[in-house]
């Protein structure tokens, strides 16, 4: 059985764990699961987050606002964004970033948006957790401007853009799209970045990894993507999962365990 895993990116306050949230996440632990951070992704989310990460020792906690959830929010809100954050289970801004796939906002809210909690990760000497999805060189742009500590999670871009990321201090997450047929491009950009920056995700309960692909996805899957990516990178699955645990801890946890 794998260990060392830190599933850097999860949403287990979604409703798709309802019915039997305790049981799973009890379990993890004998699964191999050493830390998870489980995002928000609006007011209501975070909070959930929150009590989730008050409630189990190894779950840690995002707050901030996801550019698909814009909508009726105002940047007065990041007020109550900042209170969470100064929980001390709290160890990012996220999930923030740029939408152009769903554009549940106009690109000009996203970005003022984005651009804030930026500011407020800084503010607040904390590392962000970055989703872009079809809006690479507004995402790259801004993060080019302001080089804010973080991960830019469920990377999409291309080899050159994840070493210019990395070059500027970011970590790259890899999720389980990286198991699918088509993962060309995601295995190109891990293979062209140090191992030492690079996080491992599920991104649960989507994406999840084959074979268990359009399944409910948690942080148990994880192997699957290190398997994946040690044929690749001819690094035993183990391995990657000791390193990339070990990278989430520096980014995330600093000395705290
Ligand atoms: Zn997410």
């Amino acid at each position: 059985m794998m260990k060392n895993i830190f599933d850097s990116h999860a949403h287990y306050d979604d409703e798709a764990f309802n019915s039997d949230r305790d049981e799973l996440l009890c379990s993890l632990s004998s699964n191999g699961v050493s830390y998870i951070i489980t995002c928000g992704c609006d007011l209501e989310s975070s909070i959930k987050s929150k009590e989730l990460a008050e409630q189990y020792e190894f779950i840690y906690f995002a707050a901030g606002f996801h550019p698909e959830n814009l909508e009726g929010s105002s940047l007065s809100d990041l007020e109550k964004i900042k209170e969470l954050a100064k929980s001390e289970k709290c160890v990012a801004i996220g999930e923030i970033g740029l939408d152009y796939h769903w554009m549940a906002s106009p690109k000009e809210t996203q970005k003022e948006f984005f651009k804030e909690q930026i500011k407020l990760a800084q503010e607040l000497s904390l590392p962000v957790i970055v989703h872009d999805r079809e809006a690479h060189a507004d995402t790259y742009e801004i993060l080019g401007d302001m080089k804010p500590n973080g991960v830019l999670h469920c990377f999409s871009g291309s080899a050159n853009d994840a070493k210019r990321l990395v070059e500027q201090g970011m970590y790259i997450g890899f999720n389980g799209i990286v198991t699918f047929k088509n993962a060309r491009k995601s295995i190109e950009a891990a293979k062209a970045i140090p191992l030492d920056r690079i996080l491992l995700e599920t991104d649960c309960p989507y994406c999840a990894p084959v074979p268990h692909r359009g399944k409910r996805n948690d942080s148990s899957y994880i192997p699957f993507i290190a398997e994946r990516l040690s044929q690749e990178l001819n690094i035993p699955a183990q391995k990657i999962l000791d390193i990339t645990k070990e990278n989430a801890m520096r980014l995330f946890l600093n000395d705290r365990n």
